[in-house]
């Protein structure tokens, strides 16, 4: 059991820590192997990997949670299934099967089950897949062999203090990714293209970089690494952009509001838009919703004030207890969003 393990789960920060397993799955000659349990936390890779050079490197996220009922939920694994396969597409790899994904994803769960937080501390198990080239290429070509692996670590409840807002600033010296470049998959080079941004805006005192999109620097592309939405006039509004990574809390969320008998609309939103949301947030699966009170753009000037106190927007609130309800089994899943591991 969680508890046997005597850590202080409520203040876990959201870092790695060891867990007893890990499950692999191999590509070679044309096929996926068998799914292999491994106690190692480290793997041998050629020198020449694709991974290593030219990027050729996917990952997903996702959560398990030890309910009050005593079950261990995810959520919606077979949608970071697609979005892993639509990657896959995207940058020459194999495409996992959705099965052989929920059925790994599962095992890891329960081979680290003593490290699935309890319900009370409000944290979880944070899931990590990762698919890589593995074989060796000078040339720029995709690799013949790859490496799937998912491992868990558990984390803190990311808001340690009650759900709270933030502030953020417009990065116009930099992109996230291009209009028809890599932004809709979850690769890490988005992430390496992220890294300065990310540390001019923790350095200037936000909690994240905004992105507008690329070629115009015009719409509301992406909150750091998480999906924007704004409320008003009873509607959830959402950017259509190329360069916008499919978030699947998003998509949960545009349903929800739907169920609520809000309008959802996703079409590109101009920044001056900001000025005009009664509600806004970033959203993804780490925060599920992290309310913006504020959003900065230093180079012209401009600071939109979205929380006029501070505090989340009602519609927010209601949003985030909703999806959390479902995630933990506590109201009914008329989507058959969850799958229950244990
Ligand atoms: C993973 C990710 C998100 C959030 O996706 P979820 O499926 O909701 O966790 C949003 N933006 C980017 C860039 C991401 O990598």
């Amino acid at each position: 059991m969680a508890e046997d393990l005597n850590l202080d789960w409520a203040n876990l920060s959201f870092g790695y820590r060891p867990t007893d397993y890990n499950v692999r799955c191999t590509y070679k000659n044309g096929k996926w192997g068998e799914i292999e349990i491994s106690s190692e936390e480290t793997i041998t890779l050629h020198i020449a990997a694709t991974a290593l050079h030219y990027g050729q490197e996917a990952f997903e996220g996702l959560k398990a949670y030890r309910c009050k009922d005593g079950h261990i939920r995810i959520f919606r694994p077979e949608e970071n299934a697609a979005r892993l396969q639509s990657t896959c597409r995207g940058i020459l790899m194999p495409e996992l099967p959705t099965e052989k994904f929920v059925e790994m994803v599962k095992k890891a769960v329960l081979l680290n089950e003593r490290f699935v937080p309890p319900y009370e501390s409000g944290a979880t198990l944070y899931v990590r897949p990762v698919l890589f080239g593995t074989s060796a290429q000078v040339g720029v070509h995709p690799a013949s062999e790859y490496l799937f692996i998912i491992f868990v670590t558990p984390v803190g409840p990311y808001f340690k203090g009650g759900f709270a807002t933030n502030k953020y600033v417009i990065a116009r010296d930099h992109d996230r990714s291009a209009p028809l470049g890599t932004g809709i998959y979850k690769v890490g080079g988005n992430y390496a293209a992220s890294l300065a941004a990310n540390k001019w805006a923790h350095d200037l005192g936000y909690a994240c970089e905004f992105y507008l999109d690329a070629k115009e620097k015009k719409y509301i592309d992406e909150c750091g690494a998480a999906n924007f939405f704004g409320i008003k006039n009873n509607t959830y509004v959402t950017p259509l952009s190329t360069s916008i990574l499919p978030s699947i809390t998003n998509k949960s969320l545009m349903q929800l509001a739907e169920d609520l008998g809000l309008k959802v609309e996703r079409r590109p939103i101009p920044e001056e838009e900001l000025e005009t949301f009664e509600e806004a947030g970033a959203c993804g699966t780490a925060a599920v919703i992290s309310p913006i009170a504020e959003i900065d753009d230093p180079e012209i000037g401009k600071k939109y004030v979205i929380s006029k106190d501070g505090k989340p927007g009602p519609v927010s609130e209601k949003l985030y207890k909703k999806l959390i309800a479902i995630q933990y089994g506590e109201e009914a899943d008329i989507h058959n969003w969850v799958t229950i591991v244990k």
